[in-house]
């Protein structure tokens, strides 16, 4: 059986859609994730936990780094580099690719642009290295997709800020050693109060709960809720600036982003993957499945899909490698990306007919996962709201 993620060459994706470096770039991060993460998958997945000991695997290999400047020990990685590299892990593992997206994505790379010498020195060595794990912590209870509604408070006081409010999903919450945390240090400012501290999570106050319920998919990520009462945070871990938390927010989400989108396509080819295997192998009425043309037109949709897709996420990449993306390029990766592995992971699943119902074969995962990718770092609804914008504000200009 052939699956996404194999060490070699894909089958079903053409890597001769990479060059020769970008093509030894994804074999190296493939074989990767087939030796060290295909083996445990789909076991956290049923056991509900995450898998500590992928954080070191992953910065041995050089990827928890990866976009990070080598100054600051990272691989330097384009974004491209990062396109590809979160593509391979999230065809093998969700659990895996959102760790990144939040630990690298919305921690580091956002610790990198906007905390200072200091902070630098103290966190980013350390999340580079997995000595320290990094968690995000923006969503509240009624500050959603409504980010500037956020009402944890951070109380100016001597030397520092006060902080106290209830933090929710928060992937990484409870195995972090820091948080980025959003909260409104001048609330008559609306989110011009909005302040990013670096928080300890051992400080004093700082409480962290699982999150009610179970989730439908990312079962092996850590999700929980931080609670803040009156925790003393020092002038010295705020990032950014007081008052431009608003900012640094929306930029860490631009930095993780990219990753849910190549994770996305990287859902979507395992699951086409897996659809080519069982369509060409199960027979009913005397033929294999693939000799039905409704099942054709499903498998020509998957695979269209999958390239337009791909094609979307590497254009945004290339443009931010360029320096010319715009929120446009990376709403519009996210939200089809997401949505068109959401359809194939629909498709396989019917396809596999009773079997894909089950945790015996592998497309039940890939669907519950990619529910994940289609609300966090902003939902379908709030993509197509950015780039109907993008578009519109481009016709006005003229
Ligand atoms: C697996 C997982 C991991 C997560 N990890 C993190 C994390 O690490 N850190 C963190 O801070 N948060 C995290 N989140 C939270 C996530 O970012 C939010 O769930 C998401 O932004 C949506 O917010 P909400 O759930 O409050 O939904 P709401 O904002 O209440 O939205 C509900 C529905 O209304 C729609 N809607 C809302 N406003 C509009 C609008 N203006 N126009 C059209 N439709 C609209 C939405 O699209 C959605 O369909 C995570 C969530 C999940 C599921």
């Amino acid at each position: 059986m052939t699956v996404a993620g194999e060490p070699g060459r894909d089958p079903v994706l053409p890597d001769a859609d990479l060059d020769e470096a970008r093509l030894r770039f994804a074999l190296r991060i493939r074989a990767f994730a087939h030796d060290m993460l295909a083996p445990h998958a789909r076991r956290i997945d049923e056991d509900g936990g995450f898998r500590r000991e992928c954080v070191g695997e992953l910065a041995a290999a050089g990827i928890l780094g990866g976009p990070i400047a080598a100054r600051h020990g990272g691989a330097a990685w384009t974004a491209t580099e990062l396109a590809i590299a979160h593509e391979e892990i999230g065809a093998v593992c969700g659990n895996t690719r959102g760790f990144l997206a939040v630990h690298t994505g919305l921690v580091s790379q956002c610790l990198e642009r906007h905390g200072d010498d200091a902070q630098r020195a103290h966190w980013l060595g350390r999340l580079v290295r997995g000595d320290a794990i990094g968690c995000f912590a923006l969503t509240e209870d009624d500050a959603g997709s409504d980010v500037a509604a956020l009402q944890t408070r951070a109380l100016p006081t001597d030397g520092g800020h006060r902080l106290t409010g209830r933090k929710i999903w928060i992937t990484n919450g409870g195995v972090a050693d820091v948080a980025l945390v959003f909260a409104n240090a001048d609330p008559a400012r609306g989110k011009d109060g909005i302040t990013a501290f670096l928080v300890d999570t051992t400080a004093h106050g700082l409480r962290r709960e699982r999150m009610p319920g179970r989730e439908l998919g990312h079962r092996g990520s850590d999700h929980a809720q931080l609670v803040f009462e009156d925790v003393f945070v020092p002038s010295a871990a705020v990032v950014g600036g007081v008052g431009n938390g608003f900012a640094v927010a929306l930029d860490g989400l631009h930095a993780g982003r990219l990753s849910v989108a190549a994770g996305a396509v990287g859902i979507h080819r395992a699951a086409l993957a897996a659809t080519l295997d069982f369509v060409t192998a199960r027979v009913q009425f005397g033929r294999t499945l693939d000799r039905f043309q409704m099942v054709q037109e499903r498998i020509a949709d998957m695979t269209v899909e999958l390239f337009a897709s791909r094609a979307l996420v590497h254009r945004c990449a290339r443009r931010r490698d360029l320096g010319v993306e715009t929120d446009g390029d990376l709403a519009m990766a996210k939200l089809y990306a997401t949505e068109a592995a959401a359809r194939a992971c629909d498709h396989a699943v019917m396809l596999h007919g009773g079997r894909g119902y089950s945790t015996a074969y592998p497309v039940e995962r890939l669907l519950r996962d990619v529910m994940g990718l289609r609300i966090y770092e902003g939902t379908t609804l709030i993509q197509k709201g950015l780039v109907a914008r993008a578009i519109t504000a481009s016709r006005t200009r003229r």
